[in-house]
């Protein structure tokens, strides 16, 4: 079943704004569960939503459902700093970052919904000899891999952001850098809401307040999942739930390599465009970017406990203050707005799995930790196509649950960063 809607124009603003925006349609169906689908996707963060969307559109499965126990992207993808690049280090995690960053490029277009990606550069800085080193040796490695990448010197980064501390007496000066002039920011929301609205159209169920309490299992293979809205049969469950991964995965028998921590981000009071790019120090510890609204929009390292409370605690508040005084003192009389957490589920070499699990019909898209978001339309894209066609996409082949067991690891703590 398909959804009829008009599309989002200028048209349609003008039309719309003669009833004085009272009649939009509704951006997605709010169904009741069906007792039975041939794809259940537990999780309506942007990664589910965005499997649900490829599921439909390029592999016509439609009888699809995402279960979310909350609302969409009240998770990690409402939560995020929105730092989106694809300059990591190894082959396997930098085509995979950079097919996403593609699918960014044209990701409005192809949803009819503005995800305001904007491509103003990330730049991470380098304030030691280690720095410069990971730093020039994963430029060359990105050169390689097609990948857009420049490196600076001192002069170079003061240039590129002129509000930057540059000076040799600060604690940790500023060495140099690397900028990635196609990356950026995008609206995260906006991301959920734009696949939410392009599967809901291809008949997606899309089900909220509906929390997936256990799965069931026969004869070793998956045929449904319990929930706080009654039980429902499904031909395969493809779980993406971020921080909760450790939680379903329990539910199926299965234990991850996955800790579940909070990551915590602010937001300052807005003020006039200050800074056009996106700032990142991995050994001062802080990512600044500034928002639309003119907030600026700062981000932590994880708190070192593990937690499922979506918060965290103030010391690592106060160090973020204090790394961004460090680098932008201009900051300095700034209030801060607001502040929250989000759990990541970070994985013990800092890359995702997206991987068929021992019980047949079950797949899990999880271990992004700190840097997921960047990943959204990629991940919906290979996931679909592993749960499709039961096997992994090209790029996700080394993705795999079984890497933790074989040592075949994918190494991305430096690129990584500071957090992402
Ligand atoms: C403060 C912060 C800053 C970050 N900054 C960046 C950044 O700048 N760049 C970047 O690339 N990444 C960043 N990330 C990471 C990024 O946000 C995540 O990796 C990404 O958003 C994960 O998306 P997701 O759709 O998998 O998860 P989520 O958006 O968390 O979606 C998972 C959903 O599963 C639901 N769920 C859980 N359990 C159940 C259940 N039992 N039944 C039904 N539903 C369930 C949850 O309610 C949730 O909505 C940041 C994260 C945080 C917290």
């Amino acid at each position: 079943m398909s959804v009829k809607r008009g599309a989002y124009s200028i048209w349609s603003l003008m039309r719309n704004a003669l009833s004085y925006h009272e009649n939009w349609q509704r951006a997605w169906r709010s169904p009741d569960p069906k007792p039975r689908y041939d794809v259940i996707i537990v999780g309506g963060g942007g990664h589910g939503l965005a499997t649900a969307y490829y599921l439909a559109k390029e592999h016509g499965v439609r009888n699809i459902a995402v279960l979310e126990k909350g609302w969409l992207g009240g998770g990690n993808t409402g939560r995020n700093t929105t730092i989106i690049r694809s300059n990591y280090l190894q082959d396997a995690s930098a085509s995979l970052y950079e097919h996403s960053l593609k699918l960014w490029e044209g990701l409005s277009q192809e949803l009819n919904f503005n995800v305001m990606f904007s491509q103003r550069g990330v730049m991470n800085l380098a304030h030691n000899e280690h720095d410069l080193r990971e730093l020039s040796r994963r430029t060359r490695a990105n050169w390689l891999n097609g990948i857009d990448s420049e490196l600076l010197d001192t002069t170079g980064v003061k240039r590129f952001c002129p509000i930057i501390n540059v000076s040799p007496e600060s604690r940790y000066p500023v060495l140099g850098a690397t900028v990635q002039r196609r990356g950026g920011t995008a609206r995260h929301d906006a991301v959920a809401w734009g696949y939410a609205r392009g599967a809901d159209a291809m008949g997606v169920d899309i089900i909220q307040q509906c929390e997936v309490t256990g799965m069931r299992i026969e004869k070793g293979r998956i045929t449904g999942v319990e929930t706080t809205r009654g039980a429902i049969a499904a031909g395969k469950v493809a779980v993406v739930v971020a921080g909760h991964a450790s939680v379903l995965a329990a539910m199926a028998g299965l234990r991850l390599p996955i800790e579940s921590h909070p990551l915590q981000a602010l937001v300052s009071e807005p003020i006039k465009p200050i800074l056009d790019t996106v700032v990142m120090s991995s050994s001062v510890h802080v990512y600044v970017s500034q928002s639309d609204k003119g907030e600026l929009v700062m981000g932590a390292g994880i708190d070192g406990y593990t937690s499922y409370a979506q918060r965290g605690s103030l010391p690592i508040i106060e160090e973020i203050m204090a790394s961004t005084m460090e680098l932008f003192p201009m900051f300095s009389r700034l209030k801060m707005m607001r502040k929250w957490g989000g759990i990541v589920d970070t994985s013990p070499d800092a890359s995702p799995i997206i991987s068929k699990m021992p019980v047949e019909g079950l797949y899990f898209n999880c271990g992004w930790g700190t840097g997921g978001f960047k990943a959204t339309p990629g991940s919906g894209h290979v996931f679909a196509h592993t749960i499709a066609r039961d096997r992994p996409h090209p790029l996700n082949q080394r993705h795999t649950f079984e890497r933790f067991q074989s040592g075949e690891l994918i190494e991305e703590h430096g690129a990584a960063a500071v957090a992402h």
